[in-house]
């Protein structure tokens, strides 16, 4: 099993230099330990990429808060910034390849639209729920739900 408090702590560290840059805050509340049955690399690239994302998209001295409960019986992460959100009619687009939301509006946030696409190949193949919520100018929120 996959103690996913050690999974996330260690792409937190990682991506340190990243929040540190931006003077983002990083919180994170694991109120116990959550194991599951799971492929940590594959899903170390599915948090990866969540968490650079809530950096990325999130301007200087921001909050980035990383939670997990358990809902219904099931594991549940939740990533969440209070970066530049997504608007509401873009929300089903950002998992497109390529897809990358109104480039014209930040031409300083660089990437190449890949990053969802392969979130959700990969949540798909580990039968990981992914839902976003987002609002414009106030932020974006990603649940995981494991199996
Ligand atoms: P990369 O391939 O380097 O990850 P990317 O970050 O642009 O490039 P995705 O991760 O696929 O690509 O994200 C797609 C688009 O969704 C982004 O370009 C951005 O517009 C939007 N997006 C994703 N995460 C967030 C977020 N946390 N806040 C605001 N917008 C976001
Ligand atoms: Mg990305």
């Amino acid at each position: 099993d996959v103690l996913l408090n050690s999974t996330f702590l260690d792409i937190i560290t990682r991506l340190s230099p990243k929040s540190q840059n931006k003077n983002i805050t990083v919180t994170t509340n694991f109120p116990k330990e959550y194991y599951v049955k799971t492929d940590n690399y594959l899903l170390s690239i599915i948090v990866g990429n969540l968490i650079s994302n809530a950096l990325k998209y999130t301007p200087k001295n921001g909050t980035v808060s990383i939670n997990m409960s358990t809902e219904n019986g099931k594991t549940v992460c939740k990533i969440k910034d209070n970066g530049i959100g997504i608007k509401k009619e873009e929300l089903d687009k950002i998992f497109e390849q390529f897809y990358r939301s109104d480039a014209s509006v930040h031409p300083e946030i660089k990437g190449t639209g890949l990053g969802l696409s392969i979130v959700k190949k990969l949540c798909l193949l580990l039968s990981i729920q992914i839902e976003i919520s987002s609002t414009i100018n106030e932020g974006t929120e990603v649940v995981l739900i494991f199996p």
